[in-house]
């Protein structure tokens, strides 16, 4: 069953609850089936005959008749986990909201949205500052400043895990790449990283900069000027903001520096073509 026969199917909160409800039976030690009475009752409805017509349009899909009772069929037991997890729902949407940034280009406060699994940041110019997926699940009963940081955690993840080669979705091998040009052969300027799994399809879409977020030597050097990458957004540092920090110094194969500069002191980083990173202090 495809999920829009499973929304439905499921159009009416009662089905949701009789799936819960059987699902919470079948947790307890012993409990096969549930009987018709005992399930309208932990489902809490009074008139039998609404709770029987629901209870129908779920039967052969999602609930079987066994044993004088009810039971989930292994369709039923997929739903409700994945209701659970909330692949079938929202997830709910929140903002959009200001939060406590601005906008890199224009200096106007950021503002962040979270709507169908993805976490979206831009200014009121409409300058896309962050953009990345959360599966509704991890934003479930959050707020949208934790949303963000919580979207932003996942991000730092996913790009170590391709960097070092591995999809951040299926964990099958991947090749990052800093690409000079687009699939179309458009160029791409300054270049960015571009990850690509053959498996899944997942794609990793982002500035040369993200490669530097997750350095070690790139950490320890702003955590020295009292200004730990961790404790500011993922697109605040001028390495991931500012194009012209980007330079290429090779083209084949190819090298490209990024400018990091604190407090006048600056560290030489360059990026390979798979991404990798070296820093030289001075
Ligand atoms: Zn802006
Ligand atoms: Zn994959």
């Amino acid at each position: 069953m495809d999920p829009s026969e499973a929304f439905a199917a499921l159009s009416d909160p009662l089905r949701v609850d009789i799936l819960r409800e059987l699902a919470t039976a079948h947790r307890e030690p012993g409990v096969e089936t549930v009987g018709f009475a005992d399930l309208r009752k932990r489902v809490g409805v009074r008139d039998s005959g609404r709770f029987r017509y629901h209870l129908n349009e779920l039967r052969d899909n999602f609930v079987r008749k066994a044993d004088g009772g009810y039971r989930l069929t292994v369709t039923g037991v997929e739903t409700v986990a994945a209701i659970l997890a909330g692949t079938y729902t929202h997830g709910g949407s929140l903002g959009p909201e200001p939060i406590d940034s601005e906008c890199s280009a224009c200096d106007a406060d950021a503002v962040a949205v979270y709507r169908d699994g993805r976490c979206a940041v831009t200014c009121e110019n409409d300058h896309l500052l962050f953009g990345w997926t959360l599966p509704p699940a991890a934003a479930a009963d959050a707020t949208l400043p934790e949303v963000v940081s919580l979207t932003e955690l996942y991000a730092r993840q996913a790009i170590e895990r391709a960097l070092a080669g591995v999809c951040p979705k299926c964990s099958a091998p991947v090749d990052p790449r800093i690409a000079v040009e687009g699939d179309d052969a458009e160029p791409i300027d300054p270049p960015g990283l571009r990850v690509r799994c053959e498996t899944c399809g997942g794609r990793l879409v982002g500035p040369v900069g993200f490669c530097l977020l997750v350095d070690p030597a790139v950490a320890a050097f702003y955590r020295r000027h009292d200004r730990p990458l961790d404790a500011c957004h993922v697109w605040e540092p001028a390495f991931v903001a500012d194009d012209g920090t980007v330079d290429v110094v090779e083209r084949d194969p190819l090298r490209v520096a990024v400018e990091v500069t604190l407090d006048g002191d600056r560290l030489a980083v360059t990026v390979d073509e798979s991404g990798r990173v070296s820093v030289r202090e001075g």
